[in-house]
């Protein structure tokens, strides 16, 4: 049996990215979050911290840092969010040890 390591940040800080600079995997739409009320819920979620709450009280997504979870897609109201997994060679890498 393999043990795991260290703490959750040490272990997700193992994880490689490659990011696709043309192609976003995730669009918000803002109307349906607003109307719904459920921003905030789509920033607590996160566990990569891919959502942040603007002054304006937009939300924007560094896709970046996805984690490609799918916690996000789950819990959203349908029509809110635009979530696709990153195109072939692009996304996480997870890594162990
Ligand atoms: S799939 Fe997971 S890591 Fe990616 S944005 Fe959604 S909740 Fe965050």
């Amino acid at each position: 049996m393999t043990r795991i390591m260290g703490t959750v940040a040490e272990r997700l800080a193992r994880n490689s990215y490659q990011t696709d600079e043309e192609f976003g995997h995730i669009e918000i739409n803002q109307r349906i979050v607003r109307v719904t009320g459920t921003g905030r819920l789509l920033v607590a979620v996160c566990p990569a911290h891919v959502y942040a709450e603007e002054p304006d009280g937009t939300i924007s997504a560094e896709y970046a840092a996805c984690l490609e979870c799918g916690t996000c897609l789950a819990v959203m109201p349908a029509g809110s969010l635009s979530w696709h997994y990153p195109r072939g060679g692009f996304g996480v890498e997870f890594r162990e040890g």
